[in-house]
Formats: structure tokens, C-alpha cells, sequence
């Protein structure tokens, strides 16, 4: 049985490049050691690579964030048309699987270790179904991922999973979306899959890479007691690490030493916003704007080198705060993000359900599902008029990565690390601040609806449709808002797939945000 994994991307900066950063997806792997041991599974990360257009599939598993999805849907197509039967998992799936249902064979709901092995057991059989839920999470059932599909994809590192999902409840994120849930891995679990995982490199890659690994948790420290375990017994293995987490993390002292001692290197942490006003309506309470710059400060002082996103909320922020940006980041000592984008009302969010729901919602006119990736604008600005708000937005992008920025930050930065012998820090830091190149084409409008298309294509020919009515099924981009800016009536019937946390739970659950907050 040859079997297909394809994980979906397309680059939100639309300029058709790959994204071969550290943090890649880690999804094919995984669903490729739930399929059975005899099948044929080619895995395409389109991150990294773009498929091979004339391979033959049986079964094909795609995967996509919701902003791809009219690509994910065309991949569907080209594939159907040529034999295969698709599967269609990921969050969108999840928020809306009866929107997906017409354009693959089968979609998936929820977790992977429960539905994967049904879905393959069943196209055995000749019954595939329609709908596959995922059982309740048993972290049991998580396999080593099959790394062997990704060996040329460990340029940085393998990364791997110690927890998954995540305690808090920021509004704008696709996890709240999906229902708030946190589960952790045995420790030996975790360890078993970086031994199994170096093995597998031995001789692959470089031996210093060996010593590198990720994890590619959304937030490794949704459980602060976990990850101290965790910490404890990493550090005998004197591995160097990164991963991501929240700031609750990085604003503890003790916490970030023993993370140091842990071989922890690099941490990306979503700082959103240096206004307290956008970071409460983003409801992401953990964390604090007035300690940013000390906690930034000791993550370096103790070789970690913190990469930080920010988001423009258009509904709190004006454009002074968007003027001031350059002063804050200079202040905190972070000077360049990672990322600045707009904050998003990604479909299926609270935050999406909270401006759809109001008297005159704040949409742009004719938003499509792939202006919904933070990089274009889908929300009307209430401080300002949209013209000023893109100026001011493609002003603070050419101030903040300017070179001289950049070198500013090297200069912060780099002293610290090497004085201390910390090589990973800066190499990650130079790379980061040396390849990003997030200044928008000037022939983008960055808003919803106008927005440059992006250029990555599905080599159809004319003979992939039946009739012009289902090229323009395929095809045409999905629609979010209408010519007023009200949202499309399909957009509201997203439901949480994760049930809300027990009584106990959710009680140890506040417990654990109300000292996170602290
Ligand atoms: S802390 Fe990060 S992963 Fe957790 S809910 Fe907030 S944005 Fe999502």
C-alpha cells in the first residue's frame, strides 16, 4: 500500500519561498509510526519541499493550518483525480469538518493515535469512512515518530514532543479554538524518543548536531512542575535544546537557571504586545509587559537566547503605539522580533466568535480564508483609517529590520553568549536576525480581499475537471466576510473539540495560571 503525507504550506509572506526554519511541522512523522509497518509512506513537508506531482498514492493524509486550506483542497483534487483516496486532518479539519467533508474521502477529528490506524484499517477493508473522532488522549498511544522520513530535514535539529496543548486561554489562538486541554508524556518516553531518535542520525548528519534537538510543544511549560522533571533529566545528558513557551516561563529566575543547566538554548515566547491594553484583550494574563525587560535580560545573562513574536491588535493599538514599537523593542534589549503580524481573528477562535457575533462586525469586506495568516489585514482598525494604519505598519517593518537594527541587536547579544561559551545561542541569534526578510512587497495592499494571490500552484490541466463548475469549486478562493464585512453564515458552526477539563481539573487548572500569573 503506498501511502502519502503531505503537510501543507504555503508562504504567508507570498512570495512562493520555502520556510526552513528551526521550528518545522512535526506531523508526518508522527502519523507515518501510526501506519502499519508494511506500508510505503513518503512524507512531503511542502515547508521544505514541494511535492513530487508524479508519484502514485493509494491513501493520501494531508494536513493543513486553516489559511491553507484552499491549497490543501487542491492537493486533494489533483490526487483524487488520480487514483488516490484522501484523508484531511489538523485544526481546520477539527473546527470544520462538515465545511471539509466534500473535498476528501475521509476527514479526521482531534488526536492522530486513535484514528490514524482506524483510517488505514478501514481503506484495507475497503470501508472507509466519512468521519473519524479521536478518543480521549492516552499519551501511551504516542509513538517515536518515524524520523527516518526527515533525516534530510535535520539541518537543526529532530525535534520532539513532551507535552501537548496548553493550560491557557489566549483568545486568538487556534488551541482555545480546538478546546483548552494539557496533557504531558512519561519523562522516559520523551527520553526513549531522543535516543531512538540520535540513533537514527548517527551518521547521517553532522556529530555536533547530534547534541541538538528541539521540542516542538506549542508551550513546554504549561506544566511547571513537568517541565522542572523534565529539566532534571535532560541535564546529565548534556544535549543543547530549544523549544517554546510562554513567559511565565522566562519570568522566573530560579526556573530559567535550571533550564540553562538543562542545556535549554533557545526559547521562543509569544510577547504579542508591549501594550498592557492589547495584551487583556488578547486575554493572554501570563504575561507581564513591565517585567519583559528583566526577564529578557536574565534568559541572556544565562546563555538563553529568548526569539519573540509581536502582533499590531488594529483594535486596541493606534498608530502611536505602532510609531513607538522601535523605542520599546530598544528598551526590552529584544530590538529585532521574530515576527511582527496582525493580530487575527482566525476562524473558529473565541476571538473570531466574540467580533462575529457583534452588532457591526469589524471585518473587512470579501475576506478569503487565506488572508487569515496574521500577515494581511482583515480587521478595520478602530484607532485609525485603514491607509495610515498599513503605512504605519509598513514604516515600523522597515525601522525594526533595518540593518542597523539588526546590528544593534548582534551587538547586544552576541558578547553575552560567546563570553559564556554558549555557540548555539548566537549561531540561532545571527541566523535569525540575518535571514528574516519580512518586509512586504510593495505591490501588496496587505488587505483582506485585495491582497496579492499567493503564487504557489497545483499543476492541473484542463482534463482534472469535469466542467467549469467544479474548476471554480476547486479552485476559487473560500470567502470569510461578504461585500459588507459580515461574516459568512458557515463561518459560526465551529464547536470545541476538546471536552471543557473536569471539575478537579479545571480547578488545579486555574491554580496553576493563577501562579503562572503571578
Ligand atoms: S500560551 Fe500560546 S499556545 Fe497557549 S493558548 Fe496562549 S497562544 Fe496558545
Amino acid at each position: 500500500m503506498k501511502i502519502g503525507i503531505i503537510a501543507v504550506f504555503v508562504d504567508y509572506h507570498r512570495r512562493g519561498r520555502k520556510n526552513r526554519t528551526a521550528l518545522q511541522p512535526q506531523i508526518g512523522p508522527l502519523l507515518a509510526a501510526l501506519l502499519p509497518g508494511d506500508a510505503d509512506v513518503h512524507y512531503v513537508n511542502e515547508a521544505w519541499r514541494d511535492p513530487d506531482w508524479s508519484r502514485e498514492y493509494d491513501l493520501l493524509f494531508i494536513s493543513s493550518m486553516h489559511s491553507d486550506f484552499d491549497r490543501a483542497r487542491q492537493i486533494s483534487h489533483y490526487w483524487r483525480r488520480r487514483g488516490a483516496r484522501t484523508v484531511y486532518g489538523g485544526p481546520f479539519a477539527s473546527s470544520y469538518p462538515r465545511l471539509c467533508a466534500p473535498y476528501f474521502d475521509a476527514v479526521i477529528v482531534g488526536d492522530p493515535e486513535t484514528t490514524v490506524p482506524a483510517v488505514a484499517d478501514d481503506f484495507s477493508r475497503g470501508a472507509l469512512q466519512p468521519l473519524y473522532h479521536g478518543r480521549e488522549y492516552r499519551s501511551e498511544a504516542v509513538p517515536t515518530p518515524r524520523f527516518d522520513l526527515i533525516a534530510d530535514q535535520a539541518k537543526h535539529a529532530l525535534c520532539f514532543e513532551a507535552t501537548r496543548g496548553c493550560p491557557f486561554q489566549c483568545e486568538f489562538c487556534v488551541l482555545t479554538g480546538l478546546g483548552t486541554r494539557h496533557h504531558t508524556r512519561p519523562i522516559q518516553a520523551v527520553l526513549r524518543d531522543i535516543e531512538r531518535g540520535r540513533a537514527l542520525l548517527k551518521g547521517r548528519v553532522p556529530k555536533p548536531h547530534l547534541n541538538v534537538v528541539g521540542f516542538c510543544d506549542n508551550n513546554i511549560g504549561g506544566n511547571l512542575t513537568y517541565l522542572r522533571e523534565l529539566c532534571k533529566a535532560l541535564e546529565p545528558l548534556r544535549l543543547q535544546w530549544y523549544a517554546a513557551a510562554t513567559f511565565n516561563v522566562i519570568s522566573r529566575p530560579a526556573l530559567v537557571e535550571m533550564l540553562a543547566r538543562a542545556g535549554c538554548r533557545t526559547l521562543f515566547v509569544g510577547l504579542e504586545s508591549f501594550n498592557p491594553a492589547a495584551i487583556a484583550d488578547m486575554k493572554k494574563h501570563q504575561n507581564a509587559v513591565p517585567k519583559i525587560r528583566a526577564a529578557l535580560e536574565h534568559c541572556r545573562e544565562n546563555g538563553i537566547l529568548v526569539m519573540a513574536g509581536l502582533m499590531l491588535s488594529p483594535l486596541v493599538d493606534d498608530l502611536a503605539y505602532i510609531q513607538r514599537l522601535p523605542e520599546y523593542l530598544r528598551e526590552s534589549g529584544l530590538h529585532v522580533p521574530t515576527f511582527i503580524c496582525f493580530e487575527c481573528p482566525i476562524p473558529g477562535t473565541p476571538h473570531f466568535q466574540r467580533l462575529a457575533s457583534v452588532e457591526s462586525p469589524p471585518f473587512l469586506p470579501n475576506a478569503l480564508l487565506r488572508d487569515f495568516t496574521g500577515y494581511t489585514l482583515v480587521l478595520k482598525p478602530a484607532r485609525a483609517p485603514v491607509p495610515e494604519y498599513i503605512d504605519a505598519y509598513r514604516k515600523v517593518i522597515a525601522d525594526v529590520y533595518s540593518w542597523r537594527n539588526r546590528v544593534r541587536k548582534l551587538a547586544d547579544d552576541l558578547p553575552r553568549f560567546l563570553k559564556r561559551g554558549r555557540w548555539l545561542p548566537a549561531l540561532f541569534d545571527a541566523a535569525d536576525v540575518c535571514a528574516t526578510d519580512p518586509s512586504p512587497a510593495g505591490s501588496r495592499s496587505l488587505l483582506a480581499g485585495t491582497d496579492t494571490e499567493p503564487p504557489e500552484r497545483v499543476p492541473f490541466d484542463d482534463s482534472d475537471f469535469a466542467s467549469d463548475v467544479e474548476r471554480a469549486r476547486i479552485l476559487s478562493p473560500w470567502r470569510v466576510t461578504d461585500g459588507e464585512g459580515r461574516v459568512l453564515e458557515r463561518w459560526l458552526e465551529s464547536a470545541p473539540v476538546y471536552p471543557p477539563p473536569k471539575a478537579a481539573t479545571r480547578a488545579a487548572g486555574r491554580k496553576l495560571t493563577a501562579s503562572a500569573a503571578a
